[in-house]
């Protein structure tokens, strides 16, 4: 419904509509080119740590100190450190299909480790925001199994996966296989 508009005042002049980062329907990392994204990949690797993670045998990278893993050039972000790791593996094409909005069906950068950033290329798929959605169910109750055991013993993580604790593919706490993509 319109609001009725008052003629004593002045209207208020409409905003130049902005062109920031969250109105983009594709990801920021692909305003650059491969060669400088490869570049940032490279460096990325160097700098990350290895956490322990759900995944046995296959420790989370982390990347830098800031939470959301951003990576930064010349202290402006341009991307989060895991979406360039995604653009390496999985290339320009792919990652185009991935929207920023996050309606049900559509394509997300997700992890099968359930570590948000996590820089591991063998931990990141694309897939679905619904299917995403439902691992973090997965890596809840997995997580509990993790803790229980002290985070340092993989028992309960993998009782649950072998008792068919995780309908998914690929599987959640295990790394993406290679005939995958
Ligand atoms: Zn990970
Ligand atoms: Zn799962």
């Amino acid at each position: 419904m319109k609001r009725a508009r008052s003629r004593s005042r002045p209207q208020p002049q409409p905003q130049p509509r902005l062109h920031n980062k969250s109105k983009k329907s594709t990801l920021s990392v692909l305003d650059y080119t491969g060669t400088r994204i490869r570049a940032w990949y490279r460096d990325i690797r160097k700098r990350c740590r290895p956490v322990t993670g759900l995944i046995e045998h296959s420790p989370c990278y982390k990347f830098g100190r800031a939470r959301d893993g951003r990576y930064t050039v010349k202290g402006t972000k341009v991307a989060s450190a895991y979406q360039i790791v995604a653009y390496c593996v999985f290339g320009r094409r792919a990652l185009k299909k991935v929207a920023t909005s996050k309606r049900r069906n559509d394509i997300t950068i997700s992890h099968l480790c359930g570590t948000r950033y996590c820089c591991n290329p063998q931990h990141i798929i694309l897939e679905t925001k619904a299917l995403n959605d439902e691992r973090t169910h997965c890596h809840f109750v997995l997580n509990s199994a993790f803790e229980a055991y002290g985070f340092n013993d993989y028992r309960g993580v993998r009782r649950i996966l072998k008792y068919g604790g995780c309908p998914h593919h690929p599987r959640c706490a295990n790394e993406r296989p290679e005939e995958v993509y």
